[in-house]
């Protein structure tokens, strides 16, 4: 069986490979991990958005970029420069506290609950709370948490995830900062505090607590923060969650067993306030896209581009794990930057034509909010009107054969065609995202583009619920996902790496030879956006 497997691909990869690798026939993954190797060695220190590291990894990129022969794209050669604001806590000048009646309750910052510094926090809130189920509206669906709730001056409580009559896009959607803040304000809201579903928990507690201490960043450019207004906002651990319900005659138990039957949670008053001081110390920082073209060979088309993403930034130093305070982040995206380098270098060393033009951006600051591919999608290099699609890669776990790609908005746009053409060719089976609770469509850079109209997709290896592979990517998240373990020590299967790239690098070559670009499906929620983009 194996074997058999082995010579199809073989015989449909043997092309350029045999040009790749002087006649072997076998793209092994070593190039593809020698930059991994590169990008996540302990001298790259994290590659910390604005860090000296980062900027050496981005001139690292840039420099196998013009190797390759592809085209500066950025601002200045390759680099597109990034403005910062940052925040960090303060900690010991900051306090959380509930009042239920007359009587304090201390909050302890760090086992019971974070503030995050995401949403620049007011430096004082006393505010009462309202319990708000998933706290999502969502006109389409007919579906409003906050509708008939007293909400106004309140801090929203909500649990994580969405109602099983929305669409897993459409959760995706309204769970964005973005849009849950735009809702929250309508309905008089000041303020959020989260409570994770503990069935659906990608990091356990104490690992979201250690990261409390990073520093968060904005977009310096004006009209940018998403969250303008927003006073405070908490992140509650699922374990303490009694000590926000006591009182309300609910318990967490009780929500969480509602949300995994699929049916309505409950909304209510609890009968307390909520008192927060919050102090951040403030920076500034810069920090670096990179961007280069593959031209295309069409008179017609070459102006137009299909863009490949992947994050150049992880989260640098944090809190050690078995003595180790550094986030290599091999997995967590130096992976999906090496996936952009080895495709540059195979359309190089292939003499690769495309009558459109592919276009590949390492981005920064996705750790801190997708920044650096949300900045780059509302300052392209090339005109906004001629990004035909983006295909990212971030964290797409080689860690067993690639036989299942997992793809995020494959039934969005007519890009799910292409994928499934490329699939059978290849003998790789597809399945759409299997676990929407965890909202990977909005977590990474595609979303960008998605917001400017941009059919776009994320791909990964996909494992099948139950299956010894999904146990794999399970245990992966639990012990490796933003730990200093994502580095170089673990086991990967460089083979498959290889062969997705050859996935990734076929259906962009596919997308740009296309005779038309790619649209989104007219029933696609995210068609809503094309109008701004054109
Ligand atoms: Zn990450």
């Amino acid at each position: 069986m194996r074997l058999t497997r082995d010579v199809a691909v073989c015989a449909l990869t043997a092309g350029f490979l045999a040009a790749a690798t002087g006649g072997q026939t076998r793209d092994d993954g070593s190039r593809w991990w020698s930059y991994v190797e590169y990008l996540a060695s302990d001298q790259m220190q994290g590659r910390q958005t604005g860090s000296p590291e980062h900027r050496k990894a981005a001139e690292y990129v840039a420099a196998q970029f013009e190797r390759d022969g592809l085209k500066a794209a950025g601002e200045q050669g390759y680099i597109q420069p990034v403005k910062f604001k940052t925040l960090q806590l303060d900690e010991a000048h900051s306090s959380l506290a509930l009042v239920h009646g007359g009587e304090t309750q201390k909050i302890a910052i760090g086992p019971e609950a974070i503030i995050s510094a995401r949403v620049d926090p007011a430096p004082k809130v006393s505010a009462g709370l309202v319990f708000v189920g998933y706290g999502l509206r969502a006109p389409e669906s007919h579906y409003d948490d906050l509708a008939g709730l007293d909400t106004r001056g309140k801090i929203a409580v909500y649990m994580g995830g969405g109602p099983s009559t929305m669409s897993g896009a459409l959760i995706s959607h309204y769970s964005s900062s973005a849009e849950r803040w735009k809702a929250f304000r309508s309905a008089g809201i000041i303020g959020a505090i989260a409570i994770p579903n503990p069935k659906h928990m990608d990091l356990p507690w104490s690992r979201i607590a250690a990261s409390r201490t990073q520093v968060t960043m904005q977009l310096a450019a004006p009209g940018m923060s998403e969250t303008e207004g927003e006073q405070i906002s908490i992140a509650w651990n699922p374990e303490k969650a009694e000590d926000l319900l006591r009182g309300t005659g609910h318990t967490l138990d009780e929500i969480v067993a509602a949300a995994e039957a699929k049916k309505p949670l409950p909304r209510f008053q609890i009968p307390a306030t909520l008192e927060a001081t919050a102090a951040v110390k403030r920076g500034e920082v810069e920090s670096q896209n990179v961007a280069a073209i593959w031209p295309g060979s069409d008179p017609k088309f070459k102006d137009q581009y299909v863009v490949m993403t992947a994050h150049l930034d992880h989260v640098g130093f944090g809190a050690p794990i078995d003595g180790d305070r550094i986030y290599n982040g091999a997995m967590d995206d130096a992976s999906g930057v090496a996936s952009l380098l080895d495709i540059a270098d195979r359309l190089r060393s292939t003499a690769a034509k495309t009558k459109r033009s592919l276009l590949f951006v390492a981005v920064t600051g996705e750790e801190k909010g997708l920044l650096g591919s949300k900045y780059f999608a509302a300052h392209p290099t090339v005109p906004a009107r001629d990004i035909v699609a983006d295909i990212n890669c971030d964290m797409f776990l080689p860690l067993f054969p690639f036989r299942l790609v997992t793809v995020y908005g494959l039934d969005e746009s007519t890009l799910g065609n292409d994928v499934h053409a490329i699939a059978s060719k290849m003998r790789i089976r597809v399945q759409p995202d299997p676990e929407p609770s965890r909202n990977v469509f909005i977590r990474s850079d595609q979303y960008s583009f998605i917001l400017h109209g941009v059919p776009s997709l994320m791909l990964d290896f996909g494992a099948e619920k139950g299956s010894p592979e999904a146990d794999i990517q399970k245990r992966w998240l639990s012990e490796r996902y933003h730990a200093p373990s994502d580095d170089l020590n673990q086991p990967v299967d460089k083979v498959a790496a290889a062969e997705f790239n050859t996935f990734i690098m076929k259906l962009m070559e596919r997308v740009a030879d296309a005779p038309a670009r790619p649209e989104w499906k007219r029933e696609s929620f995210f068609s809503r956006y094309r109008a701004s983009a054109r």
